[in-house]
């Protein structure tokens, strides 16, 4: 793959095994709160958040209120705080897929800008690229709020703007074959699927699939010299 020059990356499931890591999250979670009494078998208690996710949504912070209203507990806010707890002892133990941070640092190098791009709250972006120790590689972090369609469009269109190149010198990498690899398409951008994570089995239009992140150096070339950010 030539002419590109900067390098956008997703962030769940992409540089890091997030679903793995919100089902282990809520697991912990949901055994805090039958530990600290919430009446529920621990099947019940999966099946009601799974759907109060759907409900309020993935970033809602009140999943765990909502689940001890559902059930019987005999103090309430003890149930709310030890799954908070958990949920968020759990983040301390997250870490990046392997050799993700030697291939950013390697592109770099290179000479390539190097991104991440993902939608979600950017406070809750930039936490993770914290806690992952890979907050301080990236050019330019750039986050999304809008939901996926032609807003998406408009969010790559945007990145490019900022970056001041052309889409087709511009790489996005992800695991979601409709918001990182459709609508990075349709905006002119060149795309890189990593097959892991929840879509890992759906059928995808990117121009080249990987299983590692660490496949990317080999398959581009080089830029002549760092792209000069504005
Ligand atoms: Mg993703």
């Amino acid at each position: 793959m030539n002419g590109i020059k900067a390098i956008l990356f997703d962030i769940d499931d992409t540089l890091f095994a997030s679903t793995q890591f919100s089902q282990t999250a809520r697991a912990n979670a949901i055994n805090a709160m039958i530990d600290a009494g919430l009446q529920a078998k621990e099947s019940d208690a999966k099946k009601e958040l799974q759907s109060i996710i759907k409900e309020l949504g993935s970033n809602s912070a009140k999943h765990f209120n909502e689940l001890a209203s559902r059930f019987k507990c005999k103090d309430k806010d003890h149930c709310i705080a030890a799954g908070v707890w958990a949920y968020h002892n759990t983040k301390s133990s997250i870490s990046t897929y392997p050799r993700t941070a030697s291939t950013l640092l390697e592109l770099r190098e290179s000479g390539f800008v190097v991104c991440a791009a993902s939608e979600g709250k950017a406070i809750k972006q930039w936490d993770k690229l914290i806690r992952l120790g890979i907050d301080n590689m990236f050019d330019h972090v750039f986050v999304t709020n809008s939901k996926e369609g032609s807003s998406g469009v408009l969010f790559y269109r945007s990145i490019s703007k900022i970056l001041g190149l052309m889409p087709n010198n511009i790489l996005m990498v992800g695991d979601n074959p409709k918001k990182d690899i459709l609508t990075a398409k349709k905006a002119g951008f060149r795309t890189i699927r990593l097959k892991q994570g929840k879509y890992i089995k759906n059928s995808c239009t990117a121009d080249i699939s990987l299983k590692n992140i660490c496949q990317i150096p080999k398959i581009l070339q080089k830029p002549p010299k760092r792209h000069l950010l504005i």
